[in-house]
């Protein structure tokens, strides 16, 4: 169910909100999913300054969310 609810449509369309993280419920989970989707839409656009950015140890998100961007 997880990997439904957070796979991209036709690379326009991402997904975040608790209901899509593993930590649902929670604000923790509204945050993971608005990291893995940033990092998703980066990724699809090919932005590796900022994805180089956001995946930084200096990126106050960076460590502090679980991405499961694979
Ligand atoms: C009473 C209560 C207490 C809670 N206490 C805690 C707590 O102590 N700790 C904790 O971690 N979590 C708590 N939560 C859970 C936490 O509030 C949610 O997990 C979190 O707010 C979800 O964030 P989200 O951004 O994913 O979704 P939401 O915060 O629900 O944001 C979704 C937004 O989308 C908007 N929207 C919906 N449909 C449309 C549409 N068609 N067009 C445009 N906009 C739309 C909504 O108006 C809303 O603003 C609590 C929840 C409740 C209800």
């Amino acid at each position: 169910m997880y990997r439904q609810v957070t796979q991209p449509i036709l690379g326009m369309f991402y997904f975040a909100g608790e209901a899509t993280s593993v930590h649902h419920a929670w604000v923790v989970g509204s945050l993971n999913s608005a990291y893995r989707s940033v990092l998703e839409i980066l990724i699809h656009e090919g932005n590796l300054t900022m994805i180089e950015k956001l995946t930084s140890p200096d990126c106050p998100f960076h460590n502090r969310t679980r991405s499961t961007v694979s």
